[in-house]
């Protein structure tokens, strides 16, 4: 069964995409947790970063890469907090694996 975030990418669920290439897509968070809070998706459906295998290196460098410059050129932003959230204890909501950026206010360590 297709993950939410196939169904993003297949136009099934809209969402607002901001970016998008043959790898990956970079989508506004539905319910943001700072003024710019972006998600970087790859196309391919990897369940979490447990999940993911020595062969998504470059994938997984490439979401880092592509979701700040998306946050820099669009927003301006230059400070950003990083999150992946890796399995339900972790808060993972979604089983295909995301990096949020969220940028725009001040925050806090540790993280809740
Ligand atoms: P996580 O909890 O780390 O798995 O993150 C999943 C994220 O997906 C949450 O921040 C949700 O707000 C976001 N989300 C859920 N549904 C949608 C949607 N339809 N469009 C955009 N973002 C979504």
């Amino acid at each position: 069964m297709a993950t939410l975030f196939e169904k993003i990418a297949s136009g099934e669920i809209p969402a607002e995409i901001l970016f998008r290439d043959d790898r990956c897509m970079v989508i506004r968070d539905i319910a943001p947790q700072a003024p710019l809070h972006l998600l970087a998706i790859p196309l391919k459906p990897i369940v979490s970063l447990v999940a993911a295998e020595d062969g998504d290196r470059d994938l997984l460098g490439h979401l880092l890469l592509v979701g700040k410059k998306v946050a820099a050129d669009l927003y301006g932003a230059q400070d950003f907090r990083i999150v992946i959230n890796s399995g339900e204890s972790a808060g993972q909501s979604v089983p295909h694996f995301h990096v949020h950026l969220l940028a725009g206010r001040q925050f806090s360590w540790p993280p809740g």
